[in-house]
């Protein structure tokens, strides 16, 4: 799909739909991705954090998630075809995994957090196939058994909520020690799913 640069950040023009068939392609092919969600306050720490810079370029996708995006786009006199909030496309990936039984982890949030979030999905779109959850406050000892969980339990899809900037690094960190692996930063999503 075509890019806009916002401040030198990378931003697929993409819809919705279209991020959950890239999501379900990679895991047909069996190919590890990271996503990003980009907003105005994200794009703005990344002129001054170098890493985060470096993570969303290296970002397999980065979408558009906040207004002030889009609004920066148009001020260039380029349009994206919509905005996608991470948000939404953790809903969309969760309800389409409990539908293909494709096999989620849910990392990040306080204590709790994350199994409530489970919870309250499968209680509106089934079952999950749960590979497992794991609060956002470790130890370096637990993050290896964190990732050794996500590789060994077979996950395909892991939403990562440790915030911005944590998440982005954490993911171009770890990405290719997790198996083939679709991980995507997802912020206070697991806090909104837990309502
Ligand atoms: N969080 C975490 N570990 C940390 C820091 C934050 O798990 O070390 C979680 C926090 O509990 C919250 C999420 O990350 O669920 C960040 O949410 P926020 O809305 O502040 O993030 P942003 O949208 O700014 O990335």
């Amino acid at each position: 799909s075509s890019k806009i640069d916002i401040l030198s950040v990378p931003i697929a023009n993409i819809s919705l739909a279209e991020t959950k068939d890239f999501v379900f392609r990679c895991i047909a092919e069996g190919r590890a991705a990271s996503i990003a969600t980009a907003n105005a306050e994200m794009v703005m720490r990344a002129q001054k954090d170098r890493e985060l810079a470096q993570a969303l370029q290296e970002a397999d996708l980065v979408i558009p998630d906040g207004a002030g995006v889009l609004w920066a786009a148009e001020q260039k006199g380029q349009k994206f075809k919509e905005r996608v909030t991470g948000c939404d496309v953790a809903e969309l990936l969760l309800k389409e995994a409990a539908a293909r039984q494709t096999p989620v982890y849910l990392f990040g949030a306080a204590a709790g957090v994350a199994d409530e979030a489970a919870a309250n999905v499968e209680a509106r779109y089934g079952k999950l196939n749960l590979a497992g959850t794991h609060s956002g406050f470790f130890s370096a000892a637990e993050e290896k058994d964190i990732i050794d969980e996500i590789r060994s339990h077979g996950t395909r899809i892991l939403l990562v909520a440790l915030g911005v900037p944590k998440q982005e690094k954490w993911i171009r960190d770890h990405l290719y020690d997790l198996g083939p692996c679709v991980c995507m930063g997802v912020g206070g999503t697991f806090d909104v799913l837990a309502g």
